[in-house]
């Protein structure tokens, strides 16, 4: 690791955060500067010990596994064997199909990172690694600000900072424990009882991580509407179901008309995981027209539907919890999580259901509520920072912030400043904008806004 150059330095970019999204914008940032031959100095904001990490890859259990198959996990979508060939280089015998573990991508994000740093003469990468607290700007750059007040300059900002404040700034409550934390599962009694709130892809790995220590008690699942993540599977006719959504797209639906159509298409055969599928490159624009009482009433009301549809585990996660369930070792609740206390003998907790409050004592509580419904609810001092400034803005459902196309944050004015961002800030403008898919596409796209083609000089004089 270089250590960062003196502070009169001015870099072209400062990027805070280096999980999927952090490393995604410098690898394009470098193929992009070595393509057009343009030097480019970026110095990256990392508190966390391991690059690529971030809150999806931390995980160092075997028993985690990617959610995508490894043929679509690349970094890079113009070279979608990238994360395949380093598997099979590094001795790792799996296919283009397989869910491979999670430690294992972190490794293969980590080793692009520490590559670009030897890449080009004229591309540096240096890592700070410290937690960035504050963004102010001055007449000619960025000021990146730590905790203790020291900063750092660039002339653009890349807010790759994603699904949760860093370590240091955890907004969870210290009687609930967190799904990614090792020494939770490990403190976890092997005869004990837990409690898992939410029942998503953190639910499943917070249950697969105790599995694989050996745990022997009882898991209660509570979430609002008691839904798993659905597994992958077989699929139908594609080319049908893409052209089933390519007309509910063109149509322009309202949502109850599209659940409507999806119903029918699916009573007609359509197999429902094409069908999300083959909405996903549209997913954006239908977002994009949505009125924001419509969007709001899909938050509240369909969100839960989709998310377990949409964000599929594999089948052998998925029996893992099926098997618990028939074994008598999982029983999962609808309700709602009213409040929750401390006692020295673990914690209670008040759930609603069915209209009835009822408190009950668990030996562990695991939060699993997933990614934020709420961005002015976040604990992150940088973010505050930027919003109390005026300088960036919430988007209309304060899910994210506001951008424009190639994700530069906007004025109050609507005008686009250097300060970029990707990933989970861009929900409330793009909604589908979490995965490697969506992340990498963005990423480039910043990289060809701050480094853009160069015309061609026109030649002055007689001619
Ligand atoms: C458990 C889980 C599994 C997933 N599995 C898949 C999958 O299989 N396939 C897929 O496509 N997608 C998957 N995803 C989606 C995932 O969100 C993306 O793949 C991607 O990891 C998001 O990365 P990110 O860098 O935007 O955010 P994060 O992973 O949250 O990383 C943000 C980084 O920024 C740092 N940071 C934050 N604030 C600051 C600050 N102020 N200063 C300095 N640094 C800061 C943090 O320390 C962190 O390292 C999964 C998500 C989760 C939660």
């Amino acid at each position: 690791m270089k250590y960062p150059r003196s502070s009169d330095t001015i870099y072209d970019v400062a990027i805070i955060g280096a999980g999927f999204s952090g490393v995604a914008v410098a690898y394009h940032l470098a193929r992009r500067a070595a393509q057009h031959s343009q030097s480019l100095s970026c110095l990256v904001f990392e508190p966390r010990e391991r690059i690529g990490a971030g809150v999806a890859y931390q995980t160092q259990s075997s028993a985690h596994i990617l959610n995508v198959p490894a043929g679509r996990m690349s970094v890079d979508e113009s070279d979608p064997q990238s994360f395949l060939r380093w598997l099979i280089n590094n001795g790792h015998a799996y296919s283009e199909n397989d869910f491979v573990p999670r430690p294992l991508y972190q490794a293969y994000l980590s080793e692009i990172f520490n590559e670009l740093k030897n890449d080009s003469p004229d591309f540096s990468l240096e890592v700070i690694a410290e937690h960035a607290s504050a963004l102010e700007h001055d007449e000619s750059a960025y000021e990146v600000k730590n905790a203790a007040g020291a900063s750092h300059r660039a002339r653009n900002v890349i807010l790759a900072v994603g699904n949760s404040p860093a370590s240091g700034e955890a907004d969870i409550d210290s009687s609930l424990k967190s799904p990614w934390d090792q020494s939770a599962i490990d403190s976890c009694a092997s005869d004990s009882k837990v409690a898992v709130i939410g029942s998503g892809l953190s639910a499943v790995d917070t249950i697969l991580a105790l599995e694989a220590a050996s745990f022997k008690g009882h898991y209660t699942l509570i979430s609002r509407r008691g839904l798993l993540p659905q597994p992958h599977g077989t699929h139908g006719h594609i080319e049908t179901t893409t052209q089933t959504a390519a007309d509910l797209v063109s149509a322009r639906p309202t949502i109850a008309e599209m659940l409507h159509e999806f119903r029918g298409a699916i009573e007609q055969g359509v197999a429902w995981r094409d069908l999300i599928d083959a909405l996903r490159p549209s997913t954006q624009k239908i977002w994009n027209r949505l009125p924001s009482r419509s969007k709001r009433s899909f938050i509240r009301h369909l969100r839960p539907f989709w998310d377990s549809h949409r964000h599929r585990v594999p089948v052998e996660s998925l029996s893992v919890l099926l098997d618990l369930k028939q074994n008598g070792r999982l029983t999962s609740i609808k309700g709602r999580v009213l409040s929750h206390a401390k006692s020295s003998a673990g914690v209670t907790l008040t759930v609603q259901t069915r209209g009835r409050a009822s408190t009950t004592r668990f030996d562990s509580v695991f939060d699993c509520r997933g990614l934020w419904t709420d961005l002015r609810a976040s604990r992150c001092s940088l973010l505050d920072s930027i919003i109390r400034s005026g300088t960036a803005h919430y988007d209309e459902l304060a899910l994210g912030l506001r951008t424009d196309k190639n994700g530069k944050l906007l004025s109050a004015k609507g005008t686009p400043l250097a300060i970029y961002t990707l990933g989970s800030l861009r929900r409330g403008e793009l909604w589908e904008t979490t995965a490697v898919r969506e992340i990498r596409t963005q990423a480039r796209l910043i990289a060809e806004s701050i480094l853009p083609e160069q015309q061609p000089q026109r030649k002055v004089g007689n001619s």
